[in-house]
C-alpha cells in the first residue's frame, strides 16, 4: 500500500509536551521524555502528519472513574502525597518507596495519563478511530490499593472497565508485551471471561513482580481467560516467535476480540538495562502486525522501556505499522543521508537481528516449549481449541 490510499478510518496519537516533560528525577529509570522522542521520530519519519491522524492532548480523567478499580483510601493518600504530605500509611501502599517516589504533582500527572487512555478508548468504542496509541499510558503494575513498579494509577484497567460499563457485551483482549508481568491488570480481570488477558514476559523467577507463572490461568468463570507466558533470561526473537505463533495467535483467533488493548513496554529489547530478555523490535513489529490482522480496533499503550532511544525507535515503528505506513526519513536527503539520534547505531529504525548464544538459547527454547505444551493442555480446551 502506498501512503496515498492507506486506511481512512482514523487514528489518534495521545501526546502533550507538558506530560512528556514530567521528571521522576535523575536517579529514576522511568523517563516520560521517551514519549517526546517518539513523537519527534514519528514526525521526522512522516508517520504522523496525515489527514486521518489526530493528536489528542490528554486531559485529567474524571475522578469518579478512578474507583472503577482503585480503593478510595489509596486515592486519598496518593492525592495527599502529590501535595507534599507524608504519612506512614503511604509507605504501606507503596507510595514513597524508591520505585514510586512521592513527587509533587504525580497524582495530577497520573490522572492525565489515565485520561488519555480513556479518551482514546472512547474514540475507539464510538467508531471515530480504529487505531490509538498513548505512549504516556500503560501503567500495568498499579494495584487496586497500592503503587508499585513506577505505576500509580492503572489507566489500562480503568479504561477497559469503563468501556465494559458502557458496552457490556464488548469482548476485549489485553496483550502485554512488557518484560514485566502485567500483574495489576491480571488482578482486575482474574475472574472475568469478558477480558482475555495475555502477558508475555521474563519469568518471575528472575524479575519483578515475581509473578506471571503459566499456572496462573484465572479463576471461577474467568478460568482459562488469564494466560501467562513466562520466558527465560536470554530469550530472543526466535523464542518470542514460537510462543506468539503457538499460543497468542491461536487464542486471539478463537476469542475474536472487538478490541485489543496492547501494552507495548519496550523493556524486553536487547539493550534494556533493567531486564534480561533479548528481543529486537522485529518481535514488536510482528506482534503489532498480527494484532492489526486479527482485530478491527487496537488501543496501544506505552509501558516500560529504559533504553530511551531503542524505546522511541520501537514505538515509532509500532505506530507506523498500526497505521500501515512505512517510515521514511524526511531529512535524509538534506543531511547527506547521515543518521543522527535514536537510529544512529543501526542506520535505520529497524533493529539488527540478534540471536542469543547456543546454550542460553537452548534452555530458553526448551522452557518455552514446555510453557506452550502446558497452555495447550490447560487453556486451549476452554476456547474450543
Ligand atoms: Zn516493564
Amino acid at each position: 500500500m502506498t501512503q496515498g490510499n492507506v486506511q481512512r478510518e482514523g487514528s489518534v496519537f495521545v501526546y502533550s509536551d507538558e506530560m512528556a516533560g514530567f521528571d521522576f528525577g535523575p536517579d529514576h529509570p522511568f523517563k516520560p521524555e521517551r514519549a517526546a522522542k517518539t513523537y519527534e521520530l514519528c514526525n521526522r519519519y512522516g508517520v504522523i502528519k496525515h489527514p486521518w491522524i489526530k493528536i489528542l492532548k490528554p486531559e485529567p480523567i474524571e475522578s469518579s472513574l478512578l474507583t472503577l478499580f482503585h480503593d478510595p483510601r489509596y486515592l486519598t493518600l496518593l492525592e495527599k502525597a502529590s501535595q507534599g504530605e507524608v504519612l506512614l500509611e503511604m509507605l504501606e501502599r507503596g507510595i514513597g518507596k524508591p520505585d514510586n517516589p512521592i513527587l509533587p504533582g504525580i497524582f495530577e500527572w497520573s490522572l492525565k495519563g489515565a485520561g488519555g487512555t480513556r479518551a482514546a478508548m472512547d474514540l475507539l468504542m464510538t467508531g471515530e478511530v480504529t487505531i490509538a496509541f498513548n505512549p504516556l499510558g500503560g501503567f500495568h503494575h498499579a494495584g487496586a490499593g497500592r503503587a508499585e513498579g513506577f505505576c500509580y494509577i492503572n489507566d489500562i484497567v480503568i479504561a477497559i472497565k469503563d468501556a465494559k460499563t458502557k458496552f457490556p457485551r464488548i469482548r476485549a483482549a489485553y496483550l502485554d508485551l512488557d518484560a514485566h508481568h502485567g500483574n495489576g491488570v491480571q488482578e482486575a480481570f482474574y475472574d472475568d471471561p469478558g477480558v482475555l488477558f495475555i502477558s508475555i514476559h521474563e519469568t518471575g523467577k528472575t524479575l519483578y513482580p515475581w509473578s506471571g507463572h503459566e499456572t496462573e490461568t484465572g479463576e471461577g468463570d474467568g478460568k482459562g481467560f488469564t494466560v501467562n507466558i513466562p520466558m527465560e533470561p536470554g530469550a530472543d526473537d526466535d523464542v518470542f516467535d514460537l510462543v506468539f505463533d503457538e499460543i497468542v495467535i491461536r487464542l486471539l483467533e478463537a476469542f475474536s476480540p472487538d478490541i485489543i488493548v496492547a501494552e507495548l513496554g519496550a523493556d524486553a529489547l536487547v539493550s534494556d538495562p533493567l531486564t534480561h530478555l533479548k528481543l529486537t523490535n522485529n518481535s514488536t513489529i510482528k506482534a503489532v502486525t498480527e494484532m492489526r490482522r486479527l482485530c478491527p480496533k487496537i488501543l496501544a499503550l506505552g509501558g516500560g522501556g529504559y533504553d530511551l532511544y531503542r524505546t522511541a525507535r520501537c514505538w515509532t515503528l509500532a505506530w507506523s505499522k498500526l497505521n500501515r505506513l512505512e517510515p521514511t526519513d524526511e531529512f535524509a536527503g538534506l543531511v547527506g543521508g547521515m543518521m543522527f539520534g535514536p537510529e544512529m547505531e543501526v542506520g535505520s529504525l529497524y533493529d539488527h537481528p540478534y540471536r542469543s548464544m547456543a546454550e542460553i538459547k537452548e534452555i530458553a527454547m526448551k522452557k518455552a516449549g514446555r510453557v506452550v505444551d502446558y497452555l495447550i493442555k490447560e487453556v486451549f480446551p476452554v476456547h474450543g481449541l
